[in-house]
């Protein structure tokens, strides 16, 4: 299912109708917003053999629809991960190492079994370390027979300007409200929740899934949003104690906290930019407050990703700036 991204399918569905597809694309854009599921689908559809295509049309690779149909054994295999002519590749554990990209070169260099294409998408395409970025420039610069990589990143400044330089560049937006709140109406899920759903998935079709599938994630990002906003009413004292129970979450905890906070934030200065009026709902952060919080959180995650900083200190320097 593809929510949303109408206008980068049509791109790709023309380039391989006019027999103008590139060998290498790059799918950029923030997380969760479907652009792993668009190139999955994709590929669904340059492999989709329904039943009641004609040898002929099949030969010229002519399709009927312009969309897979998700039920022949091409789709379905494609779905499940075991389409031989398909291979996707995500780091192990954080990294992409350098013995990933060499089997993906050696995965490259077998024909294609089943189809009339190999192709490769590479999800977190930036956590290729400096190494295997280099190995799969090889790969990129000599393809053998007809190939298709499909690299995906929130991140395209980690990625090698000689790697950026060979691959097609498609960026991805955040998906309108209305058409995600299409799409869960359909879900049978009540009317009360279907609004909770949209306003805080931010436009990202993702989590709007994943608060489907589990519930618990969303009454989570809900708590924290209303601590966020309960943090400017605190003194600083009570923001520091605050700060002392949150230090004692598990790490991942404390950066799925971050996060939520950022997307939010990032999700208010936008729509208090798009209204005159501000939201009486807003009125707690002003603007530029907002933007010193958020500035102060990525140097944060920034932190937590690289070096083994003291949490609680590096939170109470945070809860300076509520
Ligand atoms: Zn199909």
């Amino acid at each position: 299912m593809i929510l949303g991204h109408q206008k980068q399918w049509k791109f790709l569905e023309n380039s391989y109708k006019l027999g103008r597809l590139s060998h290498a694309y790059l799918f950029y854009g923030p997380s969760h917003i479907g652009k792993k599921t668009l190139a999955i689908e994709f590929i669904k559809f340059l492999n989709c053999l329904p039943a009641s295509a004609t040898p002929k049309a099949l030969q010229a690779g002519e399709k009927e629809s312009n969309k897979p149909c998700g039920v022949c054994r091409n789709c379905r295999d494609i779905e499940k991960g075991i389409f031989p002519d398909f291979t996707l590749l995500k780091p192990d554990n954080k990294e992409m190492k350098i013995a990933q990209l060499r089997k993906l070169e050696y995965y490259f260099s077998l024909s294609p079994s089943r189809s009339l294409f190999k192709t490769a998408v590479i999800d977190q395409a930036h956590s290729m370390t400096q190494e295997a970025q280099n190995s799969f420039l090889k790969t990129l610069e000599e393809p053998k027979g007809r190939a298709l990589f499909i690299l995906i990143t929130e991140y395209p400044d980690r990625i090698l300007p000689t790697i950026l330089s060979r691959v097609q560049k498609i960026k991805f937006s955040l998906v309108d409200k209305s058409e995600i709140s299409a799409e869960i109406k359909e879900q049978s899920v009540p009317e009360s929740q279907i609004e909770k759903i949209v306003d805080f998935s931010l436009g990202r079709p993702g989590l709007a899934l994943n608060f489907l599938k589990d519930p618990k994630k969303l009454l989570e990002i809900e708590q924290r949003v209303k601590d966020f906003n309960k943090l400017s009413q605190f003194d600083l004292f009570a923001r520091f104690q605050y700060v002392q129970e949150l230090s004692k979450q598990e790490p991942q905890d404390i950066k799925k906290v971050l996060s939520i906070w950022s997307r939010h934030i990032r999700n208010r200065i936008i729509n208090t930019l798009k209204s005159a009026e501000q939201n009486p709902k807003q009125k707690n952060y002003s603007l530029i407050q907002l933007q010193k919080i958020i500035k102060t959180i990525s140097k944060l995650q920034f932190s937590f990703a690289t070096t083994n900083i003291n949490t609680r200190l590096a939170l109470e320097t945070l809860m300076l700036e509520f």
